[in-house]
Protein backbone atom coordinates (compact mmCIF):
# COMPACT_ATOMS: atom_id res chain seq x y z
CA UNK A 1 0.00 0.00 0.00
CA UNK A 2 1.79 3.12 -1.25
CA UNK A 3 0.81 7.00 0.05
CA UNK A 4 3.43 8.34 -2.44
CA UNK A 5 0.99 9.49 -5.71
CA UNK A 6 3.69 10.33 -8.31
CA UNK A 7 6.97 12.73 -8.76
CA UNK A 8 6.09 16.56 -9.40
CA UNK A 9 8.40 19.16 -10.73
CA UNK A 10 8.98 21.46 -8.33
CA UNK A 11 9.29 24.37 -10.80
CA UNK A 12 6.77 23.97 -13.71
CA UNK A 13 4.08 21.51 -11.84
CA UNK A 14 4.50 18.75 -14.04
CA UNK A 15 3.84 15.04 -12.94
CA UNK A 16 5.85 11.55 -13.51
CA UNK A 17 5.22 8.55 -12.95
CA UNK A 18 7.36 7.17 -10.04
CA UNK A 19 10.55 6.38 -11.89
CA UNK A 20 14.67 6.26 -11.16
CA UNK A 21 14.70 9.97 -12.66
CA UNK A 22 15.19 13.30 -10.53
CA UNK A 23 14.49 15.87 -13.32
CA UNK A 24 11.74 17.15 -15.27
CA UNK A 25 12.30 16.91 -19.05
CA UNK A 26 10.42 20.07 -19.87
CA UNK A 27 12.20 23.04 -17.60
CA UNK A 28 14.96 20.72 -15.94
CA UNK A 29 14.04 21.62 -12.60
CA UNK A 30 14.56 18.78 -9.72
CA UNK A 31 11.26 16.30 -8.78
CA UNK A 32 10.06 15.78 -5.82
CA UNK A 33 7.85 12.58 -3.97
CA UNK A 34 3.88 14.08 -3.83
CA UNK A 35 1.71 11.96 -1.07
CA UNK A 36 -1.87 11.67 -0.21
CA UNK A 37 -2.12 13.20 2.30
CA UNK A 38 -5.69 12.71 2.84
CA UNK A 39 -5.23 8.94 2.79
CA UNK A 40 -2.53 8.99 5.42
CA UNK A 41 -4.61 11.56 7.59
CA UNK A 42 -6.84 8.75 7.90
CA UNK A 43 -4.24 6.13 9.13
CA UNK A 44 -0.74 7.98 10.72
CA UNK A 45 -2.31 9.07 14.23
CA UNK A 46 0.79 9.56 17.30
CA UNK A 47 -0.70 6.51 19.29
CA UNK A 48 0.14 4.38 15.68
CA UNK A 49 3.64 6.12 15.37
CA UNK A 50 4.36 5.48 18.99
CA UNK A 51 3.13 1.79 19.28
CA UNK A 52 6.01 1.18 16.51
CA UNK A 53 9.41 -0.06 16.61
CA UNK A 54 12.09 2.76 17.40
CA UNK A 55 13.48 3.27 13.86
CA UNK A 56 13.00 5.62 11.00
CA UNK A 57 10.19 3.63 9.72
CA UNK A 58 8.00 4.36 12.37
CA UNK A 59 6.81 6.99 9.69
CA UNK A 60 6.79 4.78 6.83
CA UNK A 61 3.45 6.09 5.46
CA UNK A 62 5.10 9.84 4.48
CA UNK A 63 8.06 7.65 2.72
CA UNK A 64 8.21 7.03 -0.93
CA UNK A 65 7.93 3.44 -0.86
CA UNK A 66 5.51 1.41 -1.93
CA UNK A 67 6.38 -2.59 -0.40
CA UNK A 68 7.86 -3.38 3.39
CA UNK A 69 10.82 -1.65 3.91
CA UNK A 70 13.90 -3.39 4.01
CA UNK A 71 17.09 -1.72 4.31
CA UNK A 72 17.83 0.54 7.75
CA UNK A 73 15.51 -1.38 10.09
CA UNK A 74 17.88 -0.62 13.10
CA UNK A 75 18.54 3.32 11.55
CA UNK A 76 17.19 6.43 13.43
CA UNK A 77 15.39 7.11 16.41
CA UNK A 78 18.78 8.66 17.73
CA UNK A 79 18.69 10.33 20.79
CA UNK A 80 16.87 14.08 21.73
CA UNK A 81 18.25 15.49 24.94
CA UNK A 82 18.53 19.06 26.82
CA UNK A 83 21.75 20.84 26.58
CA UNK A 84 21.90 22.55 30.38
CA UNK A 85 25.62 23.06 30.23
CA UNK A 86 26.00 24.41 26.63
CA UNK A 87 22.76 26.73 27.00
CA UNK A 88 24.88 28.02 30.35
CA UNK A 89 27.87 28.26 28.55
CA UNK A 90 26.06 30.33 25.56
CA UNK A 91 24.18 31.82 28.39
CA UNK A 92 21.00 31.35 26.88
CA UNK A 93 17.13 29.37 28.63
CA UNK A 94 16.87 26.71 26.38
CA UNK A 95 19.07 24.13 23.54
CA UNK A 96 18.09 20.71 22.59
CA UNK A 97 20.20 18.53 20.39
CA UNK A 98 19.63 16.15 18.11
CA UNK A 99 22.14 13.76 18.02
CA UNK A 100 22.63 11.19 14.60
CA UNK A 101 26.61 11.22 15.87
CA UNK A 102 25.60 7.69 17.16
CA UNK A 103 22.78 6.82 14.11
CA UNK A 104 22.87 2.93 13.06
CA UNK A 105 24.98 1.46 11.33
CA UNK A 106 27.30 4.40 10.49
CA UNK A 107 27.50 7.58 12.72
CA UNK A 108 25.62 10.08 10.07
CA UNK A 109 22.53 11.50 9.64
CA UNK A 110 23.12 9.94 6.19
CA UNK A 111 21.87 6.62 7.01
CA UNK A 112 18.34 7.80 6.80
CA UNK A 113 18.75 8.64 3.50
CA UNK A 114 20.29 5.63 2.33
CA UNK A 115 17.66 3.30 3.95
CA UNK A 116 15.12 5.15 1.98
CA UNK A 117 16.89 5.04 -1.56
CA UNK A 118 18.37 1.43 -1.10
CA UNK A 119 14.90 0.14 -0.31
CA UNK A 120 13.68 1.94 -3.39
CA UNK A 121 16.42 0.61 -5.25
CA UNK A 122 15.30 -2.97 -4.20
CA UNK A 123 11.57 -2.47 -5.23
CA UNK A 124 13.01 -0.89 -8.52
CA UNK A 125 14.85 -4.10 -9.09
CA UNK A 126 18.67 -2.70 -9.49
CA UNK A 127 21.66 -4.59 -8.35
CA UNK A 128 24.18 -1.80 -8.45
CA UNK A 129 23.93 0.86 -6.83
CA UNK A 130 26.71 4.42 -6.34
CA UNK A 131 26.99 7.80 -5.00
CA UNK A 132 29.13 10.70 -5.16
CA UNK A 133 29.82 11.66 -1.40
CA UNK A 134 32.06 14.09 1.09
CA UNK A 135 32.40 10.83 2.91
CA UNK A 136 29.80 10.35 4.94
CA UNK A 137 26.93 8.73 2.26
CA UNK A 138 30.40 7.15 1.49
CA UNK A 139 29.97 5.34 4.29
CA UNK A 140 26.10 4.30 4.51
CA UNK A 141 26.02 3.43 1.09
CA UNK A 142 29.47 1.02 1.38
CA UNK A 143 27.46 -0.65 4.83
CA UNK A 144 23.62 -0.57 3.67
CA UNK A 145 24.61 -2.03 0.20
CA UNK A 146 26.44 -4.98 1.98
CA UNK A 147 23.45 -5.88 3.83
CA UNK A 148 20.79 -5.51 1.44
CA UNK A 149 22.68 -7.34 -1.41
CA UNK A 150 23.93 -4.93 -3.84
CA UNK A 151 27.34 -4.47 -6.14
CA UNK A 152 28.43 -1.17 -4.87
CA UNK A 153 30.33 1.67 -6.59
CA UNK A 154 31.30 4.23 -4.26
CA UNK A 155 32.77 7.94 -5.89
CA UNK A 156 34.28 10.59 -3.70
CA UNK A 157 37.27 13.80 -4.03
CA UNK A 158 40.44 12.10 -3.10
CA UNK A 159 41.57 14.52 -0.01
CA UNK A 160 38.69 12.96 2.34
CA UNK A 161 39.35 12.25 5.88
CA UNK A 162 41.38 9.09 6.10
CA UNK A 163 38.47 7.34 8.77
CA UNK A 164 36.09 8.56 6.26
CA UNK A 165 38.23 6.25 3.32
CA UNK A 166 38.65 3.13 6.26
CA UNK A 167 34.92 3.62 6.93
CA UNK A 168 33.53 2.91 3.46
CA UNK A 169 36.84 0.43 2.28
CA UNK A 170 36.26 -1.79 5.19
CA UNK A 171 33.07 -2.99 3.71
CA UNK A 172 34.53 -4.25 0.49
CA UNK A 173 33.27 -2.18 -1.96
CA UNK A 174 34.49 -0.01 -4.97
CA UNK A 175 35.60 3.01 -3.46
CA UNK A 176 36.80 5.47 -6.63
CA UNK A 177 39.23 8.54 -5.38
CA UNK A 178 38.54 10.88 -8.17
CA UNK A 179 41.41 13.74 -8.25
CA UNK A 180 38.94 17.12 -8.02
CA UNK A 181 36.44 18.38 -5.51
CA UNK A 182 32.72 17.09 -4.70
CA UNK A 183 31.62 19.10 -7.97
CA UNK A 184 34.03 17.43 -10.04
CA UNK A 185 33.03 14.01 -8.42
CA UNK A 186 29.18 14.63 -8.71
CA UNK A 187 29.11 15.78 -12.31
CA UNK A 188 30.97 12.61 -13.69
CA UNK A 189 28.47 10.47 -11.87
CA UNK A 190 25.77 12.30 -13.69
CA UNK A 191 27.96 11.15 -16.53
CA UNK A 192 27.99 7.55 -15.67
CA UNK A 193 24.41 7.63 -14.07
CA UNK A 194 22.96 8.12 -17.63
CA UNK A 195 25.17 5.52 -19.25
CA UNK A 196 25.00 2.35 -16.78
CA UNK A 197 21.88 1.51 -15.60
CA UNK A 198 22.79 1.99 -11.57
CA UNK A 199 20.79 3.17 -8.98
CA UNK A 200 22.57 6.33 -7.78
CA UNK A 201 21.17 7.43 -4.61
CA UNK A 202 21.68 11.19 -4.81
CA UNK A 203 21.22 11.86 -8.67
CA UNK A 204 18.69 9.25 -10.15
CA UNK A 205 17.49 8.31 -6.80
CA UNK A 206 17.87 11.81 -5.18
CA UNK A 207 14.14 12.40 -4.92
CA UNK A 208 13.53 9.48 -2.43
CA UNK A 209 16.86 9.66 -1.26
CA UNK A 210 16.40 13.72 -0.44
CA UNK A 211 12.83 11.87 1.81
CA UNK A 212 14.62 9.97 3.80
CA UNK A 213 16.02 13.43 5.29
CA UNK A 214 12.39 14.14 7.04
CA UNK A 215 12.32 11.75 9.41
CA UNK A 216 15.19 13.77 11.87
CA UNK A 217 12.89 16.30 11.84
CA UNK A 218 9.38 13.82 12.57
CA UNK A 219 11.39 12.53 15.20
CA UNK A 220 12.36 15.91 16.93
CA UNK A 221 8.64 17.08 16.65
CA UNK A 222 7.89 12.89 18.43
CA UNK A 223 10.88 13.90 20.72
CA UNK A 224 9.76 17.40 21.86
CA UNK A 225 6.40 16.07 22.88
CA UNK A 226 4.60 16.64 19.21
CA UNK A 227 5.25 20.33 18.52
CA UNK A 228 8.25 22.24 16.61
CA UNK A 229 10.79 24.32 18.42
CA UNK A 230 11.04 28.31 18.28
CA UNK A 231 14.94 27.89 16.48
CA UNK A 232 16.13 25.07 14.57
CA UNK A 233 20.28 25.48 13.22
CA UNK A 234 20.95 23.08 10.27
CA UNK A 235 24.07 22.63 8.75
CA UNK A 236 24.23 22.72 4.78
CA UNK A 237 26.02 21.50 2.00
CA UNK A 238 23.51 20.77 -0.84
CA UNK A 239 20.87 22.05 0.99
CA UNK A 240 18.76 19.18 1.30
CA UNK A 241 18.34 18.80 4.99
CA UNK A 242 17.54 21.89 5.66
CA UNK A 243 14.35 21.92 3.50
CA UNK A 244 13.10 18.46 4.20
CA UNK A 245 12.72 19.04 7.89
CA UNK A 246 10.96 21.80 7.12
CA UNK A 247 9.22 19.93 4.71
CA UNK A 248 8.69 17.34 7.60
CA UNK A 249 7.20 19.85 9.88
CA UNK A 250 4.83 20.75 7.22
CA UNK A 251 3.55 17.01 6.75
CA UNK A 252 2.84 16.54 10.76
CA UNK A 253 1.13 20.29 10.31
CA UNK A 254 -0.92 19.11 7.30
CA UNK A 255 -1.93 15.64 8.47
CA UNK A 256 -3.20 16.83 11.75
CA UNK A 257 -0.52 15.35 14.25
CA UNK A 258 0.67 19.21 15.09
CA UNK A 259 -0.15 22.77 15.07
CA UNK A 260 0.89 25.84 12.52
CA UNK A 261 4.45 25.26 13.14
CA UNK A 262 6.66 28.55 13.23
CA UNK A 263 10.07 27.35 13.64
CA UNK A 264 12.60 29.94 12.42
CA UNK A 265 15.14 27.71 9.99
CA UNK A 266 18.65 29.18 10.34
CA UNK A 267 21.65 27.94 8.13
CA UNK A 268 25.31 27.04 9.08
CA UNK A 269 28.35 26.85 6.99
CA UNK A 270 31.73 26.66 7.29
CA UNK A 271 33.00 30.43 6.04
CA UNK A 272 35.30 28.18 3.43
CA UNK A 273 32.30 26.80 1.68
CA UNK A 274 29.35 29.05 2.45
CA UNK A 275 27.44 29.86 -0.99
CA UNK A 276 23.86 29.73 0.26
CA UNK A 277 24.96 32.00 3.37
CA UNK A 278 26.93 34.30 1.16
CA UNK A 279 23.60 34.64 -1.19
CA UNK A 280 21.46 35.60 1.48
CA UNK A 281 24.13 37.92 3.21
CA UNK A 282 24.42 39.88 -0.03
CA UNK A 283 20.44 39.68 -0.40
CA UNK A 284 20.46 38.04 -3.57
CA UNK A 285 18.69 34.81 -4.89
CA UNK A 286 21.66 33.89 -7.37
CA UNK A 287 23.83 31.54 -5.43
CA UNK A 288 27.49 32.08 -6.91
CA UNK A 289 29.40 28.31 -7.07
CA UNK A 290 32.11 28.38 -5.06
CA UNK A 291 35.53 26.60 -4.49
CA UNK A 292 35.32 24.77 -1.21
CA UNK A 293 38.48 25.23 1.13
CA UNK A 294 37.41 24.14 4.85
CA UNK A 295 38.22 20.92 7.31
CA UNK A 296 34.54 20.83 7.14
CA UNK A 297 35.30 18.75 4.32
CA UNK A 298 31.26 16.82 4.66
CA UNK A 299 29.93 20.22 3.85
CA UNK A 300 32.11 21.16 0.95
CA UNK A 301 29.54 21.27 -2.29
CA UNK A 302 30.20 24.80 -4.05
CA UNK A 303 27.89 24.03 -6.28
CA UNK A 304 24.54 23.07 -3.64
CA UNK A 305 21.53 21.61 -5.58
CA UNK A 306 18.84 22.74 -2.92
CA UNK A 307 20.69 25.97 -2.59
CA UNK A 308 17.71 28.15 -3.87
CA UNK A 309 15.02 26.00 -1.70
CA UNK A 310 16.95 26.22 1.63
CA UNK A 311 17.36 30.09 0.89
CA UNK A 312 13.84 30.30 0.31
CA UNK A 313 12.95 28.53 3.31
CA UNK A 314 15.47 30.79 5.58
CA UNK A 315 13.76 33.52 4.58
CA UNK A 316 10.17 32.83 4.66
CA UNK A 317 10.15 31.44 8.41
CA UNK A 318 12.51 34.69 9.55
CA UNK A 319 16.01 32.37 10.12
CA UNK A 320 19.54 33.63 9.05
CA UNK A 321 22.45 32.30 8.15
CA UNK A 322 25.80 32.63 9.37
CA UNK A 323 29.36 30.87 8.63
CA UNK A 324 32.36 29.03 10.60
CA UNK A 325 36.04 29.75 10.34
CA UNK A 326 38.13 26.58 10.74
CA UNK A 327 39.74 28.19 13.94
CA UNK A 328 35.60 28.47 15.47
CA UNK A 329 35.17 24.74 14.20
CA UNK A 330 37.37 23.56 16.17
CA UNK A 331 36.27 25.84 19.17
CA UNK A 332 33.03 24.47 18.59
CA UNK A 333 33.75 20.89 18.59
CA UNK A 334 35.39 20.96 21.81
CA UNK A 335 32.56 23.12 23.61
CA UNK A 336 30.07 20.55 22.78
CA UNK A 337 32.29 18.34 24.24
CA UNK A 338 33.08 19.16 27.03
CA UNK A 339 29.72 20.66 28.04
CA UNK A 340 27.51 17.54 26.62
CA UNK A 341 30.25 14.77 26.30
CA UNK A 342 29.54 14.63 22.72
CA UNK A 343 32.24 14.23 20.13
CA UNK A 344 30.82 15.22 16.70
CA UNK A 345 32.97 15.65 13.52
CA UNK A 346 33.57 19.03 11.87
CA UNK A 347 30.09 19.56 10.75
CA UNK A 348 28.90 19.85 14.02
CA UNK A 349 31.65 22.26 14.65
CA UNK A 350 30.12 24.39 12.07
CA UNK A 351 26.51 24.37 13.56
CA UNK A 352 27.43 24.85 17.48
CA UNK A 353 30.00 28.14 16.14
CA UNK A 354 27.08 29.65 14.45
CA UNK A 355 24.13 29.13 17.20
CA UNK A 356 26.63 31.16 19.09
CA UNK A 357 27.25 33.69 16.76
CA UNK A 358 23.66 33.77 16.08
CA UNK A 359 22.94 33.77 19.57
CA UNK A 360 25.14 36.70 20.19
CA UNK A 361 24.26 38.86 17.05
CA UNK A 362 20.73 38.76 18.58
CA UNK A 363 19.41 37.24 15.77
CA UNK A 364 18.51 34.53 18.43
CA UNK A 365 16.91 35.81 21.34
CA UNK A 366 18.39 34.26 24.87
CA UNK A 367 15.25 33.22 26.11
CA UNK A 368 14.18 31.01 23.05
CA UNK A 369 14.20 27.20 22.80
CA UNK A 370 16.88 26.16 20.44
CA UNK A 371 17.57 22.92 18.56
CA UNK A 372 21.33 22.25 17.02
CA UNK A 373 21.41 19.94 14.58
CA UNK A 374 24.46 17.26 15.33
CA UNK A 375 24.82 15.40 12.22
CA UNK A 376 27.70 13.03 12.12
CA UNK A 377 30.09 11.94 14.29
CA UNK A 378 34.02 13.35 15.82
CA UNK A 379 35.93 9.62 15.10
CA UNK A 380 35.81 10.47 11.83
CA UNK A 381 37.70 13.59 11.76
CA UNK A 382 40.08 13.21 14.22
CA UNK A 383 42.79 14.84 11.49
CA UNK A 384 41.20 18.50 11.94
CA UNK A 385 41.65 18.09 15.92
CA UNK A 386 44.59 15.88 16.46
CA UNK A 387 47.02 19.16 16.86
CA UNK A 388 44.33 21.40 19.30
CA UNK A 389 43.88 18.67 22.22
CA UNK A 390 45.17 18.61 25.27
CA UNK A 391 48.78 16.83 24.99
CA UNK A 392 48.87 13.39 26.48
CA UNK A 393 50.81 12.69 29.29
CA UNK A 394 53.03 9.92 29.76
CA UNK A 395 54.58 8.55 32.90
CA UNK A 396 56.89 5.71 33.88
CA UNK A 397 54.40 2.96 35.94
CA UNK A 398 55.31 4.28 39.11
CA UNK A 399 53.64 6.38 42.11
CA UNK A 400 56.23 9.20 42.10
CA UNK A 401 56.45 10.02 37.94
CA UNK A 402 52.13 9.79 38.48
CA UNK A 403 52.84 11.98 41.87
CA UNK A 404 55.45 14.58 39.96
CA UNK A 405 52.95 15.06 37.17
CA UNK A 406 49.54 15.55 40.09
CA UNK A 407 52.56 18.56 41.64
CA UNK A 408 52.61 20.12 38.15
CA UNK A 409 49.15 20.76 37.67
C1 LIG B 1 25.82 15.35 4.13
C2 LIG B 1 25.95 16.00 5.45
C3 LIG B 1 25.25 17.19 5.79
C4 LIG B 1 24.40 18.04 4.86
O1 LIG B 1 23.83 17.50 3.83
P1 LIG B 1 22.91 18.23 2.74
O2 LIG B 1 23.59 17.95 1.45
O3 LIG B 1 22.85 19.71 3.04
O4 LIG B 1 21.61 17.57 2.87
C5 LIG B 1 25.35 17.65 7.09
N1 LIG B 1 26.14 17.04 7.99
C6 LIG B 1 26.84 15.93 7.70
C7 LIG B 1 27.70 15.34 8.75
C8 LIG B 1 26.76 15.37 6.42
O5 LIG B 1 27.48 14.27 6.15
ZN1 LIG C 1 9.37 21.23 -14.87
Amino acid sequence: MSYAKSLKCRECGRIYEKKPIYVCEWCFGPLEVVYDYEKIKKVLTKERIMSRKENLWRYKELLPIDQEPTVGLNSGFTPFFEAKNLAKVLNCKKIFIKDDSVNHPTLSFKDRVVAVALSKAKEFGFHTVACASTGNLANSVSSHSKTAGFDCYVFIPSDLEKSKIISSLIYGVNLIAIDGNYDDVNRLCGEIASKYKWAFVNVNLRPYYAEGSKTYGFEIVEQLGWRTPQHIVVPAASGSLLTKIYKSFKEFEQIGLIKKSNTKFHIAQASGCSPIVTALKEKTEIIKPVKPKTIAKSLAIGNPADGFYAQDIIKKTGGFGEVATDNEIIKGIKLLAETEGVFTETAGGVVVAVCKKLIEQGKIKRDEEIVISITGNGLKTQEAIEDKVNKLIKIKPDIKSFEKVLKGR
